[in-house]
């Protein structure tokens, strides 16, 4: 498909807002925070480093869908995803570039697979040959694990993979690629060892014949902070949404975050009375206070036992939640703010009249951290995209 054919994303898609009318919940998403967190990255890379955008967890939460058709007009690579059904949003919304596929899809998913076009990762002999039993012609990458202990083959076995994976009729080798990353209490010398096996390795491929066709080993961290690992493509995820990651970053980019709102509104108002019986015996309760009831609960990703006090905003106040969260509904204390109604806006997130709550607060108040945050975030909320 031609780039200009691609729909362009207009702001505030009639769609997406009916969606959030209908429930009176959303998540706002900035498209242009996403473009603008692009180009920062592509300013710090030569132009022959390759940028396969992470979008695993419905592209952290903010849609992979969307981001993917912001991210492609912005020309973009490809893609990289843990979950075949993210790949499957990604070509539903018309993206034609490639996909990489993170360690997780099984080979009772083949045809599936070539249909959609997406490149398999493979991380062993055994792998080689589950696949090759079933593929027509599939694109692999092979994944190296440099340290972190997780899926990938280990150094040793690589370069028995990768000539099994070249000698093959039906696995086309499009490249190898490793995930440079740390586990608590590694030290940052951790990361050059990773690179310095890599390095290693590519030495022993080229003294073999047998040069890699790719090789991208860069994620959000280490593409910040270890320029000398871009080799010849990146796969940064948490980068694009917002998510710098980096402790100690050489390149410096100002990034944006994407998520910019999550609001709901008040479903439910009351003033106390003694008809009710005694009061529980939560904190926050008292003798003739008012209380809302917020449209959002511990399935719609707010935790179960939020931190106290928390606070959202009503008519451009804060306003104590209750905890703890329910399903689908969570308490707030109105008391200060006699004038609030059924059907108010009630902002978890962002910026109201004046009042805000910023991302660190709120992923405070849900005992996480920025990442974790937008983890939380839960695919049935609709999205606003501005
Ligand atoms: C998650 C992941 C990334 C992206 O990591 P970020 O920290 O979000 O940039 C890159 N590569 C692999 C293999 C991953 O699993």
């Amino acid at each position: 498909m031609r780039k200009d054919a691609l729909h362009p994303i207009g702001a505030l898609d009639p769609a997406y807002l009916s969606a959030a009318t209908l429930r009176g919940t959303w998540y706002e998403i900035d498209l242009g925070a996403i473009r603008r967190n692009y180009r920062a990255l592509r300013n710090h890379l030569a132009t022959r480093v390759r940028i396969y955008a992470c979008l695993k967890r419905n592209g952290y939460g903010c849609g992979v869908g969307p981001v993917a058709r912001t991210l492609a007009l912005e020309g973009v690579s490809g893609f990289a995803v843990a979950s075949v059904l993210d790949a499957v949003e990604i070509r539903a919304s018309g993206v034609r570039e490639a996909i990489l596929l993170y360690p997780g899809a099984t080979p009772l998913s083949v045809a599936l697979l070539e249909d959609l076009d997406l490149t398999v990762t493979i991380s062993s002999l055994d792998e080689v040959a589950q696949w090759q039993s079933v593929a027509r012609r599939l694109p692999v990458c092979i994944k190296i694990d440099l340290g972190f202990f997780r899926a990938g083959a280990t150094p040793g076995t690589a370069i028995d993979l990768i000539s099994a994976v070249r000698g093959s009729q039906t696995l086309c080798l499009q490249g190898i690629y490793a995930h440079v990353s740390e586990l608590p209490g590694q030290t940052r010398s951790h990361a050059l060892a990773q690179l310095s096996r890599m390095n290693a390795l590519l030495k022993e491929l080229g003294r073999s014949g047998l040069p890699a066709p790719m090789t991208m080993m860069s994620s959000t961290e280490s593409v910040l902070t270890y320029p000398e690992m871009d080799f010849d493509a990146v796969d940064p995820g948490a980068l694009f949404f917002g998510l710098p990651e980096a402790v100690y970053p050489v390149r410096t980019v100002d990034l944006e975050p994407a998520l910019k709102k999550i609001s709901t509104s008040l479903v439910s108002v009351k003033a106390i009375d003694s008809s009710l019986g005694p009061l529980p015996e939560l904190p926050g309760f008292r003798d003739g206070m008012r209380i809302g009831v917020i449209g959002m609960g511990w399935g719609d990703g707010v935790p179960r036992n939020l931190q106290t006090p928390s606070f959202a905003l009503v008519r451009g106040r804060r306003a104590q939640l209750l905890p703890p969260a329910h399903l689908e509904h969570l308490r707030i204390d109105l008391t200060q703010i006699p004038d609030a109604c059924f059907g108010d806006e009630v902002v978890l997130l962002g910026c109201q009249k004046g009042e805000r709550i910023s991302l660190e607060e709120l992923a405070k108040d849900w005992g996480t951290d920025a990442v974790g945050l937008y983890a939380n975030l839960r695919d049935h909320v609709p999205r606003i995209y501005t």
